[in-house]
């Protein structure tokens, strides 16, 4: 059986389930990430979308179409509209991730124990000087790949 983890926005009005280890762990350093996250990257967590459940909070979920990415193509950045976290991101026409649901760790109720240290950075182009990642042996890509 796969270990479930719990994850919540801040107002808990929207809770989720997630079956098993993230299949990819990645600090993403792109401008978007950053916009969306307040912050200067966001960690993430790459699942299945049969991993993930939505438990509660359907009608506070708002998807931002966010077109503008540096990789050029449509994310729906999905957020809860009360209290603005963010939750996770998927692109259904990246025929790579497709079927991918891309949680923001942040929201995860055990993140060190669902999470691993990250794997891969993306957009270390974009990661401010001050960011110092200690990552043992962490793949740095200049872009998404
Ligand atoms: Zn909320
Ligand atoms: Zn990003």
């Amino acid at each position: 059986m796969a270990t479930i983890f719990y994850g919540s926005c801040l107002c808990k009005g929207v809770r989720y389930s997630i079956s098993g280890q993230a299949q990819m762990s990645v600090l993403c350093h792109c401008l978007n990430c950053q916009k969306s996250s307040g912050s200067a990257f966001q960690a993430n967590g790459f699942y299945s979308k049969g991993q993930f459940a939505l438990l509660d909070g359907a009608s506070f979920i708002t998807d931002y179409h966010d077109s503008a990415v540096d990789a050029g193509c449509t994310v729906i950045r999905s957020f809860c509209s009360v209290c603005g976290s963010n939750l996770y991101t998927t692109n259904s026409t990246n025929p790579l991730i497709k079927d991918a649901i891309i949680v923001m760790s942040g929201c995860l109720e055990k993140a060190s124990s669902a999470l691993e240290p990250p794997q891969s950075e993306f957009y270390v182009k974009r990661r401010r000087d001050w960011v110092k990642v200690d990552g043992n042996g962490t793949s740095e890509f200049q872009a998404m790949s």
